[in-house]
């Protein structure tokens, strides 16, 4: 450790006790990955904080040393946010785990920010109520680490993703300032929105301590349906089909082949229709059963897929299996090559076919093997390529590579480079091709308003 982060650990050893900070080389460790793959870097100190008075001394003793600071929710994250790649101070949330409270009247969720997502959906669940985004990691990401990110899920087609449900903040600044914004308020036109701000902020604006959410009322009944495909195109139309019907679907996903083949693999569970070339996977919701079968009659009326070859989950049993498939996609991909590729692009719904098939074609040419999956209802592609048994020093000098032509591919059909998973530390050198000079300089200035010293979470979202 540097004369600097030794300085810093005492400081902070006397601000807020030597018992919350850690710096034994075995659990610094822990801390020094999220859920990307192949990137690690250990902090200094690991510092853990209960509350935002805490958060407010350790950040301003770390602003006046000018020692880094990176602020970790679960470790979930996949474009290395979390990872502590300066070193020095990780700030672990993980203590501020409490539902603070649920305003049935209102509405509305008062948590800290390291309550896991999943425990909140069940919580508001017992009250009738509904928290609606639905990350995949749902079990093991934290609610802060979700509005860090601006984590999205399948629910976002019908109930938008995480930014649609902050309604109030409160935060810390590296100077130690702590503030408070929005309210349980629907409307608010009060100043600049600070919680749209920090959305998506990605842990470089400022440490987020307490969130106040909107709810809405759970839809008591709900109902999956399986669709197989011949073609990814045939699925694809069948989405506009739907969407058009005004149906409404809670969710609209699809994994192409490759994507169903090594997922029923790992999990040693046959999907129906091995050999659809694509599968579309549809989440209804309603107010009663009967409007549930409506839906269900209205899109068995309007796709292409015959009606003997619709699955429907109607037990909890039968939906838990076919999203346990769908969820199980990256853990599949893990199992199977543990150096991978993982890009999120984001581009229109209409241009997914051809997206995917430049995409797919790209990749074919050079032998590498790839998975494709997402959220048809929104246009957010997930590709994963495997870099198999390719050796190491040649899948690095290749990454670039793939990532500018993929990001190329997506931009050139109005797309973007990422839908919910955030720039971080993977694809900072990368925001140029999305953003214009003007953009990105514009964003440097509002980074240096909030964090003049540059602190916080340093190296993220900006290339060098
Ligand atoms: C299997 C799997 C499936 C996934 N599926 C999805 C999905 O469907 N949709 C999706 O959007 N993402 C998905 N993710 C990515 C990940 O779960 C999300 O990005 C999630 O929001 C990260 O939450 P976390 O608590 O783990 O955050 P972390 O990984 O700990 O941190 C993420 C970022 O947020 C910052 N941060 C965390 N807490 C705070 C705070 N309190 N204040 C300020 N900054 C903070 C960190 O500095 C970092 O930059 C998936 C990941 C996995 C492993």
């Amino acid at each position: 450790m540097n004369r600097l982060n030794e300085k810093a650990r005492a400081m902070i050893a006397e601000a807020i006790g030597a018992e919350n900070i850690i710096v034994e080389d075995e659990i610094l460790d822990r801390y020094a990955r999220d859920e990307t793959s192949d990137l690690e870097h250990a902090p200094d100190i690991v510092v853990r904080v209960s509350t935002a008075g805490e958060v407010g001394r350790v950040l301003k003793i770390c602003n006046e040393l000018g020692v880094p600071v990176t602020p970790r929710g679960a470790g979930t994250g996949v474009t290395g946010g979390a990872v502590p790649v300066t070193g020095g101070v990780l700030l672990s949330l993980e203590r501020m785990n409490r539902i603070l409270e649920i305003d049935e009247r209102n509405m509305t969720a008062l948590v800290e920010p390291a309550v896991i997502t999943g425990d909140l959906q069940r919580a508001a669940r017992e009250r009738g109520l509904m928290y609606p985004p639905d990350p995949a990691s749902l079990d093991s990401c934290s609610i802060g680490g979700n509005v860090a990110e601006g984590a999205g899920g399948p629910r976002a087609v019908k109930y938008g993703t995480t930014k649609d449900y902050v309604l109030g903040l409160e935060f810390v600044l590296p100077d130690g300032a702590i503030i408070t914004t929005g309210g349980k308020f629907v409307k608010n036109a009060t100043g600049f929105n600070l919680c749209g701000l920090l959305t998506g902020s990605e842990g470089t604006l400022a440490v987020i301590t307490k969130i106040l959410l909107r709810l809405v009322p759970a839809a008591p009944f709900s109902m999956d349906l399986l669709l197989p495909y011949d073609t990814l195109e045939a699925a694809v139309d069948d989405v506009y089909a739907i969407i058009a019907r005004r149906v409404g679907p809670a969710a609209l996903e699809f994994m192409e082949e490759d994507a169903i083949r090594l997922t029923a693999r790992h999990l040693g569970q046959d999907m129906p229709f091995p050999d659809a070339r694509a599968h579309l996977l549809v989440q209804l919701d309603g107010t009663s059963e009967e409007a549930v079968r409506d839906q269900v009659a209205a899109i068995a009326g309007c796709i292409s897929v015959p009606e003997e070859r619709i699955i429907a989950a109607e037990s909890r049993a039968q939906s838990e299996r076919i999203w346990k498939a769908r969820r199980a996609i990256r853990e599949a991909i893990t199992a199977e090559s543990p150096v991978f590729l993982a890009e999120d692009t984001v581009v229109p719904r209409s241009e997914i076919p051809a997206f995917l098939k430049k995409v797919k074609e790209f990749l074919n040419a050079r032998g590498l093997r790839s998975v494709m999956f997402g959220h048809a209802g929104d246009g957010n592609v997930h590709i994963d390529v495997l870099s198999g048994g390719m050796p190491r020093a040649e899948w690095d000098g290749l990454v670039p590579e793939l990532k500018k032509n993929i990001y190329a591919i997506a931009l050139a059909h109005g797309g973007t480079i990422t839908g919910e998973h955030g720039i971080g530390f993977t694809r900072r050198d990368y925001l140029g091709l999305a953003l214009g000079e003007d953009e990105i300089a514009l964003q440097k200035r509002v980074k240096a308003a909030f964090d003049p010293r540059g602190i916080l979470n340093p190296r993220k979202i900006f290339g060098d």
